[in-house]
């Protein structure tokens, strides 16, 4: 049997996804009014271009592009702007969000298709990919036509898509790929066509071989990954894929590799070869907390408490409400945050399922050294992190740490590791920015 390939440490937490994997992708109309965050993406939040009583229309830019790190933004509706404000959001405290009464949703595409994209330039498709506001749709959502953008000098000869979806309780994905196959088949064409790559490929893990098995009828290239967490974070599904190591401090770039969700592709294929800019998105809603998980097809600006009730609302027992999935998601403390691009999943957690941890004293086992995928060693620069050393915790590298949870998931003495390291990281690099300043 051919040893399926993976990264070095990780864990394997309960996979869960059987509550959804098997609920087809529901399209859910956008509710009345919706809130659309400026800021989808890691980056600066787009300028408003629309007031308070102005008409617009599905696919209208309601936000200019404001730097390099930023994208322009959308109206996912036909409707009246409402007002603008500040607003609690799923990935950030708050951020500016244009608020839309919706009309309808009906429209023809926003920009010329170009079902021939096979004979635009490089240039003309990163620039057409820019203009939609596409951003990953993995969850770290950085703007897709930076990625497309390397500085002169690198280049770029490998593009992976990440169809791993390796977060416990996420289904979108795979949804995606087994229900709209061609169009992330035609996202990676043209995503290999603007970095002038041959033979891109799709890692995928082996608890989805219906998914495998669509892409490979499609011609795809597939690579099948074991089941195991981090592998859809970048640095891990390219170590597993490529066997190459991006180097600490380092991105993708550096080795000629670039990564890109299946969602993105899906999103970049609309954008290019339909003339549609990024409006909407697949989100899993899933946990004990829910009564009826399911993946639902939503328009930006959609409140999470509209999905909860798609998915038949909150069960007796939810402990705690999730953006994303329960290893790196973010805890929200309302369900009235709006969608973004970037919303993969909402779950919600029972008290069972939260496991409210009391921490104990380290054990020194080294079970998180073990797991650390960057190779860290989490028990020490926590420890740093306590007594509030961040000097020696920045020397042992806690810049470095990705955040994924592996060290915590694994300890046996349930110590808080993350939240000791992305302490350090604050401390670091606030120190680091006053230097500078
Ligand atoms: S130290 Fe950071 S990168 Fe390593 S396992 Fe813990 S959270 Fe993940
Ligand atoms: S896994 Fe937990 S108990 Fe073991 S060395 Fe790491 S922090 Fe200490």
């Amino acid at each position: 049997m051919t040893r399926l390939r993976t990264f070095p440490g990780g864990a394997h937490p309960d996979e869960c996804k059987e509550l959804a994997e098997k609920r087809a992708v529901k399209r859910i109309p956008a509710p009345e009014t919706v809130r659309v965050a400026l800021c989808q993406h890691l980056g600066a939040p787009s300028t408003p271009v629309v007031k308070k009583g102005d008409k617009v229309t599905r696919g209208q830019e309601i936000g200019s592009q404001n730097g390099f790190i930023s994208l322009p933004t959308h109206s996912p509706v036909n409707g009246t702007v409402a007002g603008l404000e500040e607003a609690p959001l799923p990935h950030r405290r708050s951020g500016p969000v244009v608020v839309i009464s919706t009309e309808s949703e009906g429209g023809g595409p926003a920009f010329e298709p170009w079902p021939d994209f096979e004979s635009r330039t490089p240039a003309e498709l990163i620039e057409r990919i820019k203009l939609a506001g596409v951003c990953g749709m993995g969850g770290a959502s950085f703007p897709t036509y930076v990625k497309l953008s390397p500085p002169p000098g690198k280049k770029i000869d490998t593009l992976l898509l990440n169809g791993a979806e390796c977060e416990p309780y996420l289904t979108a994905d795979h949804r995606l790929m087994i229900e709209r196959t061609e169009d992330v088949a035609a996202g990676m064409r043209i995503l290999a066509r603007a970095l002038c790559v041959d033979d891109p490929a799709v890692g995928i893990e082996d608890n989805k071989p219906d998914a495998i098995e669509a892409f490979g009828k499609a011609g795809i290239r597939v690579e099948v990954l074991r089941v195991k967490y981090p592998q859809g974070a970048e640095k891990q599904l390219i170590k597993a894929v490529t066997g190459r190591e991006v180097p600490v401090g380092g991105l993708p770039l550096d080795i000629g590799v670039v990564v890109q969700n299946v969602g993105t592709a899906a999103a970049v294929a609309q954008a290019v070869r339909d003339g549609e800019p990024s409006l909407r998105r697949i989100v899993t809603v899933s946990g004990g907390g829910v009564r009826e998980p399911g993946n639902f097809d939503a328009a930006t600006g959609t409140p999470f408490s509209a999905l909860i009730a798609e998915a038949g609302g909150y069960g007796d027992d939810v402990a705690r409400l999730l953006s994303g999935g329960p290893m790196m998601g973010l805890a929200q403390f309302t369900d009235a945050v709006p969608v973004t691009k970037g919303t993969s999943g909402i779950v919600a957690l029972t008290s069972k399922e939260a496991r409210r941890l009391t921490e104990g004293p380290c054990i020194k086992c080294a079970k998180c050294v073990d797991a650390c995928p960057m190779k860290l060693v989490p028990c020490l620069i926590a420890a740093n992190s306590e007594n509030e050393k961040w000097a020696a915790a920045d020397e042992l590298g806690a810049l470095n740490c990705m955040a994924c949870g592996t060290c915590s998931f694994v300890c046996p003495s349930d110590r808080f590791l993350v939240h000791y390291i992305k302490r350090a990281q604050d401390m670091i690099r606030a120190s680091k920015r006053s230097k500078e300043a």
